[in-house]
């Protein structure tokens, strides 16, 4: 820098040569490449066969901790990709001794999407432990800290690391206004460092965070909390690199990051450039970047096999964030559930809706599964209530989340509309205020019951318990009761590039589409990939490795959520083409009242059998869609003439479920 015409007055050569920087504060990094970044790009597909070969490069990186499990990894592994769960973190502590192993928790949720018993929340936790989590990022939907009461006893009863978590939030364009400000914030990490955190983090599940927002919080939160404060924000809108810069002026202890290849989109800020950005300065990271580099590398090379669950569009930001706050994975749930309805032209009202419907259930933050309850719930009201009449249509969460059963929410909710939810709610009428897990009774003797002569041990049981049909279901392919189906088996970069190959094909109409074949050649061993073409969804079956491609059919099948989803985090994706059971094909007696299905969805129950007398507005039957059950009501008085429908039966808008009369 000597010859330079800047030496001596611009910032970079005193950095360099006059006077040094004392690294007095290094940043810390979670790298999240083994668990969000996957969920976030590729629907929670990563394989511990792809992250195991370079673990231990990881750990010479120096992180202070890799989030590995929990989140969406335990309900994908079990049922998308053949992998018993436990075992991920099981063979990563192998290899990463020293580098902490943190998961991602759902407080009394786990990590599925219900509260579970508190039995079952402390076996849960327990085992985690002993298969090798180390740090427990806990977090809940509504921000109600009871939620945390019982998984925190085994942590620090095991000297584990308890990082409580928020879900930022925010019902403005940027933070501030009468429910998620500064105080908010502030209140919430003296009340989880009060609860005994190890460090607090804030977790911007859709990148809503702006960068003077996130330096403004933190410096707060550094002045009134003694613990750690890490921040977690995703690149969703753009805004994740200037908010983790301006966080780390702030004086954030902790930040999370990606390596480059599975960054940016919907997952993180990239740690490579964020470690030069940092160089020479005082909070340097101290990383190598040729050692970074060596294990992005890798993954580089490992992507072509998850490409398929890219978002291909041109734009690696979602400026709907910045428009109306409402995160891509949430928004596509609701395009897709006004398509089915055959409602596409109402998305502006369900836009319109949704900061209503959201206010009236106390203004929940928008996450996995409030994010769903109020979203289908706008869809509902848009779709069904009448000028007379709100609400008209109340899906039993919807219920759940104004009875209590989710906790407390930020503030207080609409009370007209809650004595509406709650007229005739099984639970009682009155809402229900104390910890939601109180009224929940013990589930681990059932899960135990359920499970003899299948299950070895706990973890098999947890498992089931976790996941009651696909996990019993994994624990049938585990102990080789039922053939593994292809689909979940691994794939190999030449059965992707096979596979790349057909899609191109696809895409030029060189395929021709073939009804498939029931059963496939006898010694051929065929293996069934799906593809996207040009946004549908494909099954192809192909002749194993070795032979040239051999087509036996393509057939469109559902399109998976997943592609969807990972904006605000685990959904459970759908099971892969399951055989669609049979459309109402019994003929509807002549005369009565029809009752006709109001939506596209799944026949959960029916409250009712043939020869019943219904009153008008009676519960008839249970119907799901988009995850969310809805009571479909007697249209008049009468006798239930006819059933058409069985439980686990699919039904389109308009098919008629019953005839009363
Ligand atoms: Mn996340």
């Amino acid at each position: 820098m000597k010859n330079s015409h800047l030496h001596g007055t611009s910032l970079t050569a005193k950095l360099l040569d006059e006077s040094p920087v004392k690294v007095d504060n290094p940043i810390k990094i979670g790298d999240l490449t083994f668990r969000d970044g996957h969920q976030s790009l590729f629907a929670t597909r990563g394989r511990t066969e792809d992250l195991l070969p370079i673990a231990e490069e990881m750990e010479k990186v120096g992180y202070w901790c890799m989030e590995v499990w929990g989140g969406a990894t335990f309900d994908t592994m079990h049922r998308f990709l053949n992998e018993d769960p436990w075992e991920r973190p099981r063979q990563l502590k192998k290899y990463l001794k020293k580098t902490k192993l943190m998961m991602l928790l759902r407080g009394q949720n786990l990590v599925g999407y219900r509260n579970y018993a508190d039995d079952m929340a402390t076996a849960f936790v327990e085992r985690a432990i002993a298969n090798g989590i180390e740090i427990f990022r806990t977090f809940d939907a509504l921000n109600d800290f009871r939620n945390f009461e019982t998984v925190i006893k085994p942590i620090k009863k095991s000297g584990m690391h308890f990082q409580g978590t928020i879900s930022y939030s925010l019902t403005e364009p940027r933070m501030g206004g009468a429910v998620y400000n500064l105080d908010y914030w502030v209140k919430c990490a003296k009340q989880l460092e009060d609860m005994g955190s190890d460090s607090f983090c804030i977790k911007d599940m859709a990148g809503l965070i702006a960068p003077y927002d996130a330096y403004y919080l933190v410096k707060a939160l550094k002045e009134n909390v003694k613990i750690p404060i890490h921040l977690h924000s995703h690149f969703t809108s753009g805004m994740a690199d200037l908010a983790l810069l301006k966080a780390i002026e702030a004086g954030v202890d902790i930040v999370d990051t990606c390596l480059s290849p599975w960054a940016f989109r919907s997952s993180h800020p990239a740690i490579e450039p964020l470690v030069m950005a940092l160089r020479h300065t005082n909070r340097d990271t101290g990383f190598d970047l040729h050692q970074l580099a060596k294990c992005s590398e890798w993954f580089e090379k490992i992507s072509p096999k998850y490409r398929y669950l890219l978002d291909d569009r041109m734009s690696i930001i979602d400026i709907g964030v910045l428009l109306h706050q409402t995160p891509g994975g949430m928004l596509s749930n609701l395009i897709n559930q006004l398509r089915e309805m055959g409602a596409s032209d109402r998305l502006n009202d369900v836009f319109r809706a949704l900061p209503e419907v959201r206010k009236d259930m106390g203004q929940v933050p928008l996450v996995t599964p409030t994010s769903q309850i109020v979203g289908i719930q706008a869809v509902n009201n848009v779709l069904f209530d009448t000028p007379e009449e709100r609400y008209k249509m109340i899906s039993a969460q919807t219920k759940d989340l104004f009875f209590g059963l989710y906790g407390h929410t930020p503030v207080p909710v609409n009370p007209e509309v809650q004595k509406k939810a709650l007229k005739g709610y099984p639970r009682g009428e009155a809402p229900f205020a104390g910890r939601p897990a109180e009224i929940l009774e013990p589930e681990m003797p059932k899960n135990y019951e359920d499970t003899k002569g299948l299950a070895k041990d706990i973890d098999d049981v947890l498992i089931y318990g976790m996941y009651p049909m696909t996990g019993k279901r994994f624990l049938n392919w585990k102990y080789g009761k039922e053939p593994v189906p292809p689909e979940v088996l691994p794939k190999t970069l030449e059965d992707c590039a096979r596979e790349a190959e057909l899609v191109k094909k696809a895409k030029a109409g060189l395929l021709v589409e073939k009804p498939k074949k029931e059963v496939p050649p006898k010694g051929a061993e065929s293996r069934q990939f799906k593809v996207f073409v040009d946004g549908d969804y494909f099954s192809v079956d192909v002749e194993a490795v070795g032979g040239a491609p051999l087509i036996t059919g393509i057939t469109p099948v559902a399109a998976p959520v997943a592609k969807a989803a990972p904006a605000i985090a685990p959904k459970p994706a759908p099971a892969p083409a399951p055989a669609a059971p049979p459309r109402p094909s019994a003929a509807p007696v002549a005369g009565g009242t029809k009752l006709e299905a109001p939506m596209p969805g799944m026949v959960i129950r029916y409250a009712v059998n043939e020869g019943d007398t219904v009153k008008e507005g009676d519960v008839v039957m249970i119907l799901e869609a988009m995850k969310m059950e809805n009571s479909i009501l007697a249209p008049v008085s009468g006798t239930v003439k006819q059933i058409l429908c069985q439980s686990a039966q699919s039904v389109q808008k308009g098919d008629v479920l019953a005839i009363i009369g």
